[in-house]
């Protein structure tokens, strides 16, 4: 037994739009961290943020992926989407839609119909996950996790609760096929209870608090829109909430591969963005 240490702690600082649809905080990306992060690529937390009724539909309008895996998560409000692979639904509260780009997909991502008439307010993740270079091209695919097939594995009485959408936690799968092995855990814990969560030695850990507060190792505290990112070795951390607390814990065994990336591609060797560009344009996605 040996604990992960913290390598960083990332504060939110500037929020952007993506479309008009969401206020987002980039909380990682490649561009900066590069494979510290693999084989996560980029975090953008939305909201909590409130939205005046409307007529008009807002989010972002058609636009291309290659190279990789695009997690949606939806806390509050109601995202639809749909992909010129035939694929369209919405999803909600609790809700988790797991789409693998691939060689390509073109899709939108908007607020939901019933969303945008009677207004609300909007909380939502979207994590995108690296393939592996031999899995870029492969055919995209599309996982519309509901918040009812995701395992829920109770903590100490009722003091807190596990969802398990990828990976496994003491035993309990969660359902999100992954190309990697990939631990993503979404948990509340009540103000007060510990827990030490055994995770494995030499994969990137990184913990978001979406609300609440954490002592992390006895010694540092995080809260609401921060992260830690652990080193690899090791393979426990110990957290204590100090308020009542919500957050995801996103795990997974490195890529060790170059990234290179542009925009919405992001493959291995710059002649591959290129490549994607030309494609795109022409009409091949
Ligand atoms: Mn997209």
């Amino acid at each position: 037994m040996k604990i992960k240490q913290i390598a960083e702690i990332i504060r939110a600082t500037s929020l952007h739009w993506v479309g008009d649809g969401f206020p987002v905080n980039t909380l990682f990306s490649y561009q900066t961290q590069g494979n510290d992060i693999s084989p996560f690529l980029l975090l953008d937390y939305a909201g909590p943020a409130l939205f005046e009724p409307s007529d008009r539909p807002r989010g972002v309008g058609q636009h291309p992926h290659r190279g990789f895996e695009t997690v949606t998560i939806v806390y509050q409000g109601e995202v639809e989407h749909k992909d010129n692979a035939g694929n369209a639904g919405k999803i909600g509260p609790g809700d988790v839609q797991w789409m693998t780009a691939a060689r390509g997909i073109l899709h939108e991502e908007m607020h939901g119909r019933d969303f945008t008439k009677n207004g609300g307010t909007l909380e939502m993740i979207q994590l995108w996950v690296n393939l592996p270079a031999k899995d870029k091209m492969t055919a995209p695919h599309y996982q519309a996790i509901l918040s009812k097939d995701i395992p829920v594995v109770k903590l100490y009485d009722d003091g807190g609760i596990i969802r398990i959408i990828a990976g496994e936690y003491a035993g309990t799968k969660g359902p999100a096929l992954t190309f990697t092995p990939i631990n993503l855990w979404d948990l509340r814990i009540d103000a007060g209870r510990k827990i030490d969560l055994h995770l494995p030695d030499s994969f990137t850990t990184i913990l978001l608090i979406l609300q609440g507060s954490l002592r992390i190792n006895g010694t540092e505290m995080i809260k609401g829109k921060e992260l830690a990112r652990f080193e690899r070795e090791g393979d426990f951390i110990s957290l204590e909430a100090t308020g009542n607390t919500h957050f995801l814990v996103l795990n997974g065994q490195p890529i060790d591969e170059p990234i290179v990336g542009q925009g919405p591609f992001v493959m291995n060797m710059p002649g591959e963005i290129e490549q994607a560009m030309a494609d795109y344009r022409a009409g091949r996605f």
